[in-house]
């Protein structure tokens, strides 16, 4: 499992110096909604492709709310224990250790689970009590029911395009959340968000993302995944770096897309295309 938090709120009451802002750039609504929902304790799914914002939005957001942030990449081996924590024997005995779950409820942080269908069902049913009018965290081995602290949020991202067939969350589970839909932004905004984050020019950022657009309309051929904005910024910083744009869109662009001959050979003609 990957955790990572940002700062946490200090208790002995001296202000830590506040992180720099993560850079976001909206694209409808979705802060002043985001914003209604912490309000109002309400639990936020954040649905959307691979790589087009959604965690660098929740990394703003609490950024902007002044909260703390618990991030956990959900996988199918991740069990409740992993969320809400365990006994662990150390020379002194037995102590308990919060899971990152436990932790945020604690600590009014915004609890961020990362592609959480791909956690079982067994795992996700132990959000329900903490996304209705309880707000509760029951914690069966230690015997405990915590409330809460305020600020606490649970924000869980989505991809409903990705093994649609295999797994899905169930209707029980959506419904205690309000969604935010995420798309790959208009063609300006991600010029402007690939330029802001790779440092490339407008010229060859304005290219690498009509190049992306070609390429998502690969969809229909066979290509699994779509580039995402993620990509589109690992390419032109290769570039922009002073590699060639065409080793650059091979090695960042095209070859992490697919194993497929005649789909590779059809995005490098995209490419020549695109870079005469
Ligand atoms: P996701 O969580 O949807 O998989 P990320 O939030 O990690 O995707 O986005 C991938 C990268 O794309 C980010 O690290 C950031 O550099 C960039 N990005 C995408 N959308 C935006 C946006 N709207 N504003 C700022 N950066 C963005």
């Amino acid at each position: 499992m990957n955790l990572s938090a940002a700062p946490i709120v200090p208790v002995d009451g001296h202000a830590a110096p506040r992180a720099a802002e993560p850079w976001y750039a909206p694209s409808g609504d979705e802060v002043t909604i985001f914003e209604q929902c912490h309000a109002r304790q309400l639990a936020v799914m954040l649905k959307g492709p691979t790589g087009c914002g959604k965690t660098r939005f929740v990394e703003h957001m609490a950024w902007r709310l002044g909260r703390p942030l618990v991030t956990v990449s959900c996988h199918d081996d991740m069990t409740a224990s992993d969320l809400l924590g365990r006994f662990l024997i150390d020379h002194d005995g037995t102590r308990w250790s919060d899971g990152p779950l436990t932790r945020a409820v604690r600590e009014g942080a915004l609890c961020y689970l990362d592609e959480v269908v791909e956690a079982r069902q067994d795992t996700i049913v132990v959000l329900h009590p903490l996304t209705d009018h309880r707000r509760i965290l029951p914690l069966d081995k230690t015997g405990e029911t915590l409330d809460a602290a305020p600020g606490f949020q649970l924000v869980v991202s989505y991809n409903p395009g990705y093994q649609r067939m295999l797994k899905d969350l169930k209707p029980s589970t959506r419904q205690r959340f309000v969604a935010l839909d995420f798309d790959f932004p208009p063609t300006e905004q991600e010029v402007r968000i690939v330029m802001h984050e790779s440092g490339a020019d407008h010229a060859t950022a304005h290219a690498l993302v009509s190049l992306g657009q070609k390429l998502r309309g690969l969809q229909d051929r066979g290509l699994a995944e779509v580039p995402s904005t993620r990509l589109l910024i690992a390419t032109a910083r290769l570039i922009a770096s002073g590699i060639g744009v065409r080793s650059a869109c091979n090695a960042a662009l095209i070859a992490p897309l697919s194993d497929d001959a005649a789909l590779v050979g059809a995005m490098r003609d995209l490419v020549d295309l695109t870079f005469i």
